[in-house]
């Protein structure tokens, strides 16, 4: 049972990690100074987000708050 747990924990950690990977490959849009800016993967572990938009600091004019992030593909026709 333990074993299992651990598998379960690691899966969960595996897709954590993988997704502020997929994030840092994402710039981030300052809406206080206009900055677009990226941010390490270690960074973006256990950020609030509500949809697009993650509470991050930014690290041109120290504002923090909501920033909207841009996707590198080119996939935001269609809507
Ligand atoms: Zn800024």
């Amino acid at each position: 049972m333990v074993i299992e747990v651990c598998v379960v924990l690691l899966i969960l950690a595996a897709l954590i990690v993988g997704q502020a990977r997929a994030l840092s490959r994402c710039r981030f849009w300052c809406q206080s100074c206009g900055t677009l800016f990226s941010l390490p993967w270690t960074k973006l572990l256990f950020r609030q987000h509500v949809n697009d938009e993650w509470r991050l600091t930014c690290p041109h004019c120290g504002c923090k708050g909501w920033c909207p992030a841009r996707r590198p593909r080119k996939k935001e026709d269609g809507r």
